[in-house]
């Protein structure tokens, strides 16, 4: 027993270092993808639920590893996050959509927002991030009302009262803000109303069941009637399926966004499908 005891401890012990070397490899990996820009954004439609029409591209990250090809933000975004990496990967991606959407736009393709996701790190910077938007939108000659800011619920609840300082010089850049994954974290009506914020996202945890699960109906009618109420745009994310569709469309959604209507792609493949009318 004694013998296998010892055995077992040198099996964690063996274990835990391949979970440290694993990270620190992966770490390495990233900082590399990071010096020789092997990134690529992929963008997904948004849709006005009533028209069917497009108003918006959201900007999602994807990491091209010369080996093992795609790597999906879920596994690198929240090392980047912890590395500090983020901050120079996410200048990156504010820059690149405004750059892709400016181009699409010359391209013909329908003037709308695009939507780039921005994480909590980027907000603890002074006024970093606010200077790298500006100056994605000079260099680039994208309208501000072209580009929008999408942030977790998480941020609203650190650090308030810098928080609401940053959202008013954002938005005093003329871009919109939302507020993603909504619904996950803990924000309350009075408290929402402090942050000058134009849509809520509705979490896709929540739609994926919204037929079967009465607590998923009541939150997102909740979510709905409370974004009504603030004069907020409240969008779905995650809609898969016609019946997705109709309900949010009954309940008077204002947007979605999902599956449904388009898969994330690259802003020539978009363009394509535009042109040859198979877009959404
Ligand atoms: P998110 O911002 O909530 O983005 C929505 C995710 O849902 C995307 O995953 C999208 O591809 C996926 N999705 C879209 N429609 C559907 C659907 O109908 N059903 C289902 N099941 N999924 C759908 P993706 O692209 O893998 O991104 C995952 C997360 O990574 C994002 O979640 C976001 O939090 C983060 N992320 C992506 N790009 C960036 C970035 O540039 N910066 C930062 N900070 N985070 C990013
Ligand atoms: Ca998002
Ligand atoms: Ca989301
Ligand atoms: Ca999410």
């Amino acid at each position: 027993a004694k013998a296998e005891g010892k055995h077992n401890f040198q099996f964690y012990k063996e274990e835990m270092n391949t979970k440290a070397q694993e990270r620190l490899l992966l770490e390495n990996k990233l900082r590399h993808a990071v010096e020789s820009g092997h990134f690529v954004l992929h963008y997904q439609p948004q849709v006005d639920l009533r028209t069917g029409e497009l108003i918006g591209l959201e900007a999602l990250i994807r990491w091209i590893d010369p080996i093992q090809g795609m790597i999906s933000p879920l596994t690198f975004i929240p090392l980047a996050e912890e590395t500090g990496m983020i901050g120079t990967i996410g200048d990156w991606v504010i820059r690149k959509a405004c750059e892709e959407n400016k181009r699409l736009q010359l391209q013909g393709f329908p003037e709308v927002k695009v939507a780039v996701n921005v994480s909590a790190y980027q907000f603890r910077h002074g006024d970093h991030l606010c200077d790298v938007i500006k100056s994605s939108l000079a260099s680039t000659g994208l309208q501000a009302k072209h580009l929008s800011v999408e942030l977790t619920e998480s941020i609203l609840i650190e650090d308030v009262e810098d928080t609401i300082a940053q959202l008013h010089s954002l938005k005093g850049l003329g871009i919109t803000l939302a507020v993603d994954d909504f619904g996950t974290g803990y924000s309350s009506l009075s408290y929402l109303k402090r942050f000058p914020i134009d849509i809520l996202k509705i979490d896709q945890s929540f739609i994926r069941d919204i037929l079967d699960d009465v607590n998923d109906e009541a939150i997102v009618n909740a979510i709905i009637g409370m974004g009504r109420s603030l004069g907020l745009t409240v969008l779905a994310e995650g809609v898969e399926t016609i019946a997705h569709r109709d309900y949010l469309l009954h309940q008077k959604c204002n947007f979605a966004q999902g599956y449904l209507y388009c898969k994330p792609k690259p802003a020539d493949e978009l363009l394509e499908c535009w042109e040859a009318g198979s877009l959404l």
